[in-house]
């Protein structure tokens, strides 16, 4: 690594945003938006990228080579990690939770052509990988590399996801376009969503920021936000834990249906776990009149689309 591959992490950055038709917009008076950050890289998913980008940088700076995290045997951290491992040239290690016949699957496979050395550990071990003593061990087995959580979320992740909203500001600005009322994001560990609250509170203090967990009983990830924004009462975000269809990774009937409409309709890929559970729960509040006519939302496309080779492998979907 050297610094000149600091303009690769700026040629990875500034999606498109696209406006979206749609007879049930036109009908409840909303501007609807899409951050295509689905688009920033064909293999390094959307928001994994900006929580992966300042971490990656920071071992850059600080002459480090190897990096270790964790995820599930279809992640898209994981798939990510190993991806721009490969790109930015680190070794890799991913801590996967589960057996080691997973690593034929399509997300594993990938990440081994990349490069990525697999741990597999089972889902007792894997439970401690937040635990004191069970990352001062892991460390000492690596003493070079760095360790970074499950999904990406740390605070230089944080950094990197508020970019997101500081380009969907200038976007908007450079087009003298509508500005935006509302940002919408799938949640999984809400890293994602502290992200765009924290870059709300610096670039457009009057947008609500919201988060449609994609699991069941989330409530408690609002304190995930309290704990990484210090300054999140500031501005105006809502956690939306109804939509969750019986859980992560769980596909409802019409869940399924609404994913196959939206993507005929609008000619974007979307995948049921994050985005589709987040157009899905959008399309029901528009429905509701949740939103005053005339808002301008913006969703943001987090990506995930690898995981569709995943879940058809599995025939989930
Ligand atoms: C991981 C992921 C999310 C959730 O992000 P968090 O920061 O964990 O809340 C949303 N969408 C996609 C496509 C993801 O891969």
């Amino acid at each position: 690594m050297n610094f000149s591959n600091s303009d690769l992490y700026r040629e990875i950055t500034d999606s498109p945003l696209q406006v979206i038709t749609h007879p049930l917009l036109s009908k409840q008076g909303i501007t609807l938006s899409i951050k295509r950050d689905d688009l920033l890289n064909p293999n390094i998913s959307g928001n994994k990228w900006r929580k992966l980008k300042h971490n990656l940088l920071y071992a850059e700076a600080n002459n480090i080579k190897h990096i270790i995290s964790f995820g599930g045997a279809f992640s898209n951290h994981i798939h990510a990690l190993a991806a721009a491992s490969h790109y930015f040239d680190f070794k890799a290690t991913g801590i996967i939770r589960g057996e080691p016949q997973y690593a034929l699957n399509p997300t594993l496979s990938d990440a081994q052509r990349w490069g990525m050395q697999l741990e597999f550990v089972d889902r007792k071990t894997y439970r401690n990988k937040e635990q004191d003593d069970y990352l001062i061990s892991l460390q000492s087995q690596y003493p070079n590399a760095y360790i970074i959580p499950e999904g990406g979320c740390n605070h230089l992740a944080t950094r990197g996801v508020e970019e997101v909203v500081k380009e969907i500001v200038n976007t908007l600005t450079i087009q003298s376009a509508q500005p935006v009322d509302h940002i919408f994001t799938a949640t999984g560990s809400a890293g994602t969503l502290a992200g765009l609250v924290s870059g709300a509170l610096q670039y457009t203090p009057h947008t609500t920021i919201h988060g449609v967990a994609v699991l069941k009983d989330a409530q408690y990830l609002e304190n995930t936000i309290k704990a990484f924004v210090s300054e999140a009462d500031k501005v105006s975000w809502y956690l939306h834990t109804q939509f969750h269809e019986g859980g992560y990774g769980k596909i409802s009937r019409p869940l399924n249906i609404f994913c196959r409409k939206f993507i005929k309709y609008t000619d974007i890929p979307i995948e049921p776990i994050y985005t589709g559970k987040m157009f899905y729960a959008l399309w029901q509040l528009i429905k509701q009149g949740y939103f005053v006519k005339g808002s301008h939302i913006v969703a943001v496309h987090t990506g995930g689309l690898q995981g569709l080779a995943g879940l058809k492998a599995q025939q989930k979907y």
